[in-house]
């Protein structure tokens, strides 16, 4: 072998080990990780360092608070950390952020569906109408069977327009914390549904080493303030990290 190909190999070498991957706006994989009733797809794409701690974060889950879109689309454009393995989910309703409505094309409150604590609530045409049956829709299958997966060490999801996050214990009251104060968002209990069948409440459960917290944005976010909560979610995400 000739000296400048050693030296390329040995190059390779040092570059492979001692420079972790640092992805900016570069995915390591995008994938559709299943179809709305209508027939849009569910897509989710993966930055950073695979194998570090798994952080998801859901975009959009009732149709219309679409604003953590904004966020989603900020952190795709984010230096990721390293050591932190970040899937990126925009939405997981797309036929309800197509439309501009809080359900699927269903009519079933997907944040009311999942597989855990899920009880029968109210007929089609009411605002937390749970489904016939636990996850019943095709949207809630499909980001149950991702998550089962990937087994998200946290999770964060989007919501508006109560602009406020509920506190909790231990390390996760923690992470609250920071995100809270990392974005102004005042620590306060969600209240006014009843909450059965809740996505974040079915990730928690599943994934019981893991951590999961919704974010209620205000009714409008700027793109400063997207970027405020997309560096928010990092610094988050290293905390978990480190912790
Ligand atoms: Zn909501």
């Amino acid at each position: 072998m000739k000296k400048t190909a050693v030296f390329a190999l040995l190059l390779t070498a040092v570059t492979n080990t001692v420079v972790p991957p640092i992805s900016a706006s570069h995915n390591n994989e995008h994938r559709v990780i299943g179809t709305s009733v209508q027939g849009r797809p569910i897509e989710a794409t993966r930055y950073g360092t695979p194998g570090g701690v798994v952080v998801v974060v859901i975009g959009v889950i009732h149709g219309d608070e679409d604003a953590g879109l904004l966020i989603t689309k900020a952190l795709g454009q984010s230096t990721v950390p390293n050591g932190i393995d970040l899937w990126l989910v925009p939405t997981i309703n797309p036929d309800g952020t197509a439309l501009s409505r809080r359900t699927n094309a269903n009519q079933v409150d997907l944040n009311r569906n999942f597989p855990y604590a899920w009880s029968k609530m109210g007929k089609p045409g009411y605002w937390q109408y749970a489904g016939n049956r636990r996850a019943s829709e095709p949207e809630t299958k499909a980001i149950v069977k991702f998550l089962r997966e990937i087994k998200p060490d946290l999770g964060i999801w989007y919501h508006q327009n109560l602009n406020i996050i509920s506190p909790g214990t231990g390390l996760e009251g923690k992470l609250r914390a920071r995100y809270s104060q990392l974005t102004d968002t005042p620590l306060k209990r969600i209240t006014g549904g009843r909450y059965t069948g809740v996505a974040v409440t079915w990730q928690r459960n599943t994934f019981t080493s893991g951590y999961g917290f919704v974010v209620e944005l205000g009714s409008s976010l700027s793109i400063e303030q997207a970027s405020l909560h997309a560096a928010a979610v990092l610094q988050t995400a290293i905390l978990l990290r480190d912790s």
